[in-house]
């Protein structure tokens, strides 16, 4: 605990810590201790964790990067980070991320982008560690402690998690509970770690999951020993390679990193089928009607009453100028344009056309994964990124959809509800870098974590 905290002073110009909380970090530590001393070691005994800004950590400002939870300091704690608590964890301080998760690059964030500790070969160029969970990428692959926490709405684990060389996993939807996590997409988001093994991943999975009442949508399932799952035996599974994946314009790396995974894969006694997801086209359109739908009602909490920053009024303002002000001021521009486009397909006018639309469309895209799972696949192969960490500012703020379209191998596993995983699977010519994503059946991570461990 002590060699990160001073790790994270030396790193500080990541930006990937916004708060420290050293005090109860060495608290829990000697607390960790002494239950070592005691002969009980529970799985996460003594390890020092950064926790992603989007829980909700009593006494301890959480503020989902947004200038609008300003001095928010919850009464209450997450189950998920509560659970790792009760597992022993300690826990250093919160994590840089994108406004309410809302990104790809960290750079919506109130407290300014995180950086990846990384660097091109040939320029000096700052790159982005990826979003949302940037922060969560950043301080594991700096060393700064040895495992953060991140949520996934539509890739935020996994994306940065291949920016940064880590591995990040998003469990099944359900897996772990969303209670204390600040709500983005509420159908769509699942809190999961982000490791530097595969094997830590399956550790800090068991200690993160679990039936919560406090959640109707967590699942009421005993949560198997991942780790052991992890056997190195993946012989006779079928791997699944599927075709919409293939996009035009794929960096010949990325062709040739797929190609060497499933070569991997099938070395170690898998076999490798060519599979059809056909709706695939459709995931990122209706990922950003949905996503965008769901946010826009769950922020119309954030009225200036309830918590954080209200906007100063002018003599004969009234409650809505109150709203108004508060809501302007606290949000950055990319929560106002989800916010704004949220709005617009949900309104009378146009929710057949849009919300309607992309509901179905994401019935799809769930029913093309049943079919290839009921047809005896095991798992799902696909890169994590179209491309390695772009420089920050190169995405530049003027053409938000360029952003979008980074989510295109992600997007899917969360409106199918499925498990995926980001493995670091080599570098790109210039020394970057690059993540493979392994897809899994639903409820079967342990499966899917057997897998990965193989691409590692
Ligand atoms: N980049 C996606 C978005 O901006 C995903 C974010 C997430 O998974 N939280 O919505």
């Amino acid at each position: 605990t002590e060699a990160c905290l001073a790790e994270i002073e030396d790193a500080g110009a990541l930006n990937a810590f916004v708060h420290m909380t050293p005090e109860i970090a060495i608290d829990q530590a000697r607390a960790a201790d002494a239950r070592i001393a005691a002969g009980e070691a529970p799985a996460m005994c003594g390890m020092p964790l950064g926790i992603k800004d989007l829980f909700c950590t009593r006494e301890v400002p959480s503020q989902a990067a947004s200038h609008i939870l300003n001095g928010f300091r919850p009464e209450y704690e997450s189950t998920v980070t509560q659970k790792l608590w009760d597992a022993g964890a300690v826990m250093l301080g919160k994590l840089n991320m994108d406004e309410f998760a809302m990104g790809s690059s960290n750079e919506s964030s109130v407290y300014g982008n995180a950086v990846n500790p990384w660097r091109r070969d040939d320029d000096d160029a700052p790159l982005t560690p990826g979003g949302s969970s940037g922060g969560s990428a950043a301080a594991v692959a700096a060393d700064m402690c040895l495992a953060a926490t991140g949520t996934d709405t539509g890739g935020s684990i996994r994306q940065p998690a291949a920016f940064t060389g880590i591995v990040g996993l998003k469990p099944t939807y359900g897996r772990c509970s969303r209670w204390g996590v600040v709500a983005f997409a509420s159908s769509l988001d699942q809190a999961g770690p982000m490791t530097k093994t595969v094997r830590d991943a399956a550790i800090m999975l068991g200690a993160m999951a679990g039936h919560d009442p406090k959640d109707s949508t967590s699942a009421d399932l005993v949560v198997p020993d991942f780790e052991a799952a992890i056997t190195g035996d993946i012989r006779g599974k079928k791997i699944g390679i599927p075709r919409e994946y293939r996009m035009d314009g794929m960096p010949a790396e990325i062709e040739k990193l797929w190609a060497d995974g499933a070569a991997m894969l099938r070395d170690a006694g898998a076999e490798i089928v060519d599979i059809s997801l056909p709706h695939t086209k459709y995931a990122l359109p209706a990922y950003y009607v949905i996503a965008p739908a769901e946010a826009s009602s769950n922020l119309a909490r954030y009225d200036g009453v309830r918590y954080g920053h209200r906007a100063k009024l002018a003599q004969g303002d009234g409650i809505v100028q109150m709203y108004e002000k508060t809501r302007a001021e606290g949000f950055g521009p990319e929560v106002q344009r989800r916010v704004m486009i949220g709005t617009y397909v949900l309104s009378a006018g146009f929710y057949d056309a849009y919300y309607n639309r992309a509901r179905k469309v994401r019935t799809l895209i769930k029913r093309d994964f049943e079919t290839v799972f009921a047809e005896g696949i095991d798992a799902i192969l696909t890169p994590a990124t179209p491309s390695a960490a772009f420089g920050l500012g190169e995405m530049a703020e003027a053409d938000p959809v360029q952003m979008y379209l980074n989510d295109v191998f992600t997007v899917t596993v969360n409106l199918a509800g499925l498990p995926g995983i980001a493995v670091p699977a080599g570098l790109d010519a210039k020394g970057l870098p690059l993540g493979l994503q392994l897809i899994g059946r639903p409820w079967e991570e342990g499966d899917l974590l057997n897998t990965a461990e193989v691409l590692e």
